[in-house]
């Protein structure tokens, strides 16, 4: 295990400015949170933090990422808590571990809850800032090292498959070859050890026939490019197991008809002198056609440069051949680590989002392809990421809040949803998620959608669901209208009304059900005498006129034949004192006249005009008053105010909710057929005399 100034040494040899005291500390903090705690290998837990830190100097990272890389499990694993990182190393470094702390999670999760494609994707939308990735990574590789001390078989093997379907191709997205290489070749002993065993022998077995062929090889290169007056640093090596394996399976073809085992790099001190090497080395050996490929005029989307080739050696072995300069094999190796590192120095703020990084790389890619699956993990940027209590993982739009969520896991969920925790505590409905939030609904029995939710959730799903909702229930209210006003008619009728007459009744009126009728008379599509006649056939005969089935208006004070309107804006009754107005006439005829309460708006705005002295007539019945009621929100209130105007015998003609404030008040206008002045009067004080009115006044 790395000691602590080892390690301060090691961070001061690439960076003297570093601050010691900070790694110091951080060091410490690790040593003692951590405690006794043990590895499975026996070592003391913080050897774990203390050797990821290691790794993450090798990147030659800045020593915030060393120190976070030092407390990044001191969250998760022991009494510390984020605030505490806080006070103690400021928020850059708190904030850097939280985010491996919310990566951490994923680990936590059922495996049938994560496809690893989702997975891959809630690693990169979660890491905001790429050292965030690079210590959960470093994290990974230094558990891999260590896996094979873990007794349990079982758990070694999720361990490596995780790693093999999420952790190695994250690595290869950022660019991080080296560590992609290493958690293939170490997830693959776990997953195919037969495999794993037989490859690892053939090797062996290879080896000791060729008697040091990789170095002759590599040797005879290196002489030919002297020739050729080239100083290059010339590494061979056997390919790995794993990428054997995974040709053997690519190319269907057994381990001996793998020709190119050997792979070569061939490092150069600059890009002129690689496509001279190039020239050099296609000259003295013969070239696989087809296996040319030149990523330094077209580099790979994660800044990959390097040109590629394959050589047939003394006639008989395939052997590949990679050549590029150091600057660019650093790159490589190291992926957006070593662009991080070493554009770190540019930047005043000193941190950067990784996906600008990623972006400048992407801008410089000609692949169309590459592009576009670059694009595709840009748009993870505008998904959340969230975690039930359970650990299943939700996807939703940036903005989504709790009640989102809810609709997102069910829509009984959502329809039950009374309030919220988020990460354990009590936060409004409106609470926009972020990233890795834990979320818990706290379900009500008799909870249910409410109409204000639709100002701030962001899924359509929620919205569909919500609207439906309240929909359903303005139409139990109305159902519960027509049913007083049903259970009125039914005792005006001579005989007992029974299920059958009921049948018949929607039978004749061409509807569903019970709850159609009630609604078509709640909501005043049936008068009360349709219903009668519905219901018993004849019965309305020897009834008198309804009003409403006969409008008789009369107004005294217009010259005959003149046509007249009973003005919309201010519904007169018998009982207001009315004036007219003639509306702009045609040549042919005189115009019709409008009739207006006196103290109407709309008489102030024409003062000019000439009014009409107007009265009402004896024998005037339906005119139509307009009210406006403000109702509590709650059920029945919309019932008790239609018994209300039952019992004052006035008939609605019209019912608008128009104005749904906030819970609990809901505002309707109401057109109601009255005698007169007095009666619309009289029903105003019934409903202001209610409990269930809050305001009630005349239109
Ligand atoms: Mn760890």
């Amino acid at each position: 295990m790395l000691r602590q100034y080892e390690l301060v040494e090691r961070v001061k040899a690439y960076d003297p400015n570093a601050d010691e005291a900070l790694l110091n500390r951080a060091y410490v903090y690790t040593v003692q949170k951590h405690g006794s705690q043990k590895r499975a290998s026996g070592d003391p837990y913080f050897s774990h933090p203390v050797e990821v830190a290691g790794l993450m100097t090798d990147l030659k990272l800045d020593q915030e990422t060393i120190a976070t890389a030092l407390l990044h499990d001191t969250v998760e694993d022991t009494l510390a808590t984020i605030g505490d990182i806080e006070a103690n190393f400021g928020p850059d470094i708190a904030r850097l571990v939280d985010g491996v702390t919310k990566l951490s999670k994923i680990e936590t999760m059922p495996e049938n809850e994560r496809a690893a494609e989702n997975l891959r994707k809630f690693l990169l939308a979660m890491s905001e800032d790429i050292r965030v990735l690079l210590v959960k990574l470093g994290d990974r590789l230094h558990n891999m090292r260590t896996l094979h001390f873990i007794k349990s078989p079982d758990k070694r093997r999720r361990i490596a498959r995780e790693t093999m379907e999420i952790y190695a191709p994250l690595a290869e997205r950022v660019g991080m070859y080296e560590y992609m290489r290493e958690m293939q070749a170490l997830a693959f002993e776990q997953l195919e050890p037969e495999a794993y065993a037989t490859l690892t022998g053939r090797l062996d077995q290879l080896r000791s026939q060729d008697h040091g062929q990789v170095d002759k090889v590599a040797l005879a290169m290196k002489q030919a490019l002297a020739a050729a007056g080239l100083s290059v640093t010339v590494w061979g090596r056997e390919k790995q197991p794993y990428s054997i394996w995974r040709k053997m399976a690519e190319r269907h073809v057994a381990f001996d008809q793998v020709t190119d085992i050997m792979a070569f790099r061939v490092i150069c001190q600059s890009t002129g002198d690689c496509y001279r090497a190039l020239g050099v080395l296609h000259t003295v050996w013969q070239f696989l056609p087809g296996r040319f490929k030149d990523y330094i005029s077209t580099p790979k989307s994660n800044g990959y440069k390097s040109l590629h080739t394959a050589l047939i050696y003394e006639n008989s072995m395939r052997v590949e051949v990679q050549i590029r300069t150091g600057d660019m094999h650093h790159t490589n190796e190291f992926g957006l680590a070593a662009h991080w590192a070493y554009k770190q120095g540019d930047r005043p703020d000193g941190q950067v989002g990784w996906l600008r990084d990623l972006i400048e790389i992407v801008d410089a890619s000609h692949d169309a392809e590459e592009l576009l699956e670059n694009t595709k993990m840009a748009i993870y940027q505008d998904r959340i990421f969230a975690f039930t209590p359970k650990g299943a993982l939700f996807q939703l739009p940036k903005g989504a809040t709790a009640v989102d969520f809810a609709f997102a896991v069910h829509t009984a969920l959502g329809a039950h949803t009374v309030g919220v925790k988020i990460n354990g505590r009590h936060v409004p409905l409106r609470t926009p998620l972020e990233n890795g939030d834990v979320v818990e609904i706290v379900k009500g029995a008799s909870a249910e959608p409410q109409l204000s939710w639709l100002a701030f959730v962001s899924t359509g799903k929620a919205r569909a669901a919500i609207r439906r909702a309240v929909r359903a229930k303005e139409r139990a209210e109305v159902v519960e209208i027509g049913r007083r006003i049903f259970e009125e008619i039914a005792d005006r009728l001579p005989a007992k009304v029974g299920r059958k007459a009921i049948r018949s009744a929607l039978e004749r009126l061409g509807l569903e059900d019970e709850d159609d009728l009630l609604h078509a008379i709640g909501a005043a599509r049936l008068t009360t005498r349709e219903v009668m006649e519905a219901l018993v056939p004849g019965s309305t005969a020897d009834m008198p006129e309804e009003p409403g089935q006969k409008r008789a208006i009369s107004i005294k004070g217009l010259r005959p034949g003149v046509p007249f309107q009973l003005a919309d804006c201010c519904h007169p009754v018998p009982g207001d004192r009315i004036v007219g107005l003639e509306q702009a006439a045609g040549p042919e005829q005189s115009g019709e006249v409008a009739v207006h309460v006196i103290d109407c708006p709309v008489l102030a705005d024409q003062a000019g005009a000439d009014w009409l002295d107007l009265s009402w007539g004896d024998r005037t019945t339906g005119a139509v008053g307009r009210l406006r009621a403000v109702l509590y929100h709650r059920t029945g209130t919309l019932a008790e105010m239609a018994g209300i105007f039952a019992k004052n015998n006035a008939n609605v003609i019209g019912l608008d909710l128009t104005e749904r404030r906030e819970d609990p008040f809901h505002t309707y206008v109401v057109d109601l057929e009255v005698q007169d002045l007095a009666h619309l009067t009289r029903i105003l004080s019934s409903l202001r005399a209610s409990d269930s009115v809050a305001e009630a006044e005349r239109v």
